[in-house]
């Protein structure tokens, strides 16, 4: 079982499943003195605003599949109200994580990655 090292891998997570706050931390190293919320929503914070370098260097496209992929897999509200304000439509539903409901085991997702 190893942890995820990198943002990149946040990502590739988030485009296959839905994973709040706390089970995205959880994927990641525990150093100790910060929850794993925490470290879920700052993984997410990164993602975001990397979307936003890839809208302004022209690669507009894969900067709103990330920002669609956060709101919809990470239930990350600010990048609902991005979309909103670059007018892209998206349905806001009802947020399940995939972890928290039982559909997936984070430990085989770990494995994967490695
Ligand atoms: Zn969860």
């Amino acid at each position: 079982m190893t942890e995820l090292a990198t943002i990149d891998s946040a990502l590739k997570v988030l485009f296959r499943y839905k994973l709040c706050n706390k089970c995205l931390g959880k994927l990641y190293y525990d150093p100790g003195y910060v929850e794993n919320e925490e470290v879920g929503e700052s993984i997410k914070i990164v993602l975001y605003m990397e979307a936003f370098k890839y809208i302004q260097e022209e690669n507009y496209n894969y900067g709103i599949e990330i920002l669609k992929t956060l709101a919809e897999n990470g239930d990350f509200h600010p990048a609902y109200l991005s979309l909103k304000e670059l007018n892209v439509d998206l349905e806001k539903k009802g947020f399940q994580c995939d972890s928290c409901i039982g559909k997936i085991d984070l430990n085989s997702i770990k494995d994967e990655d490695g």
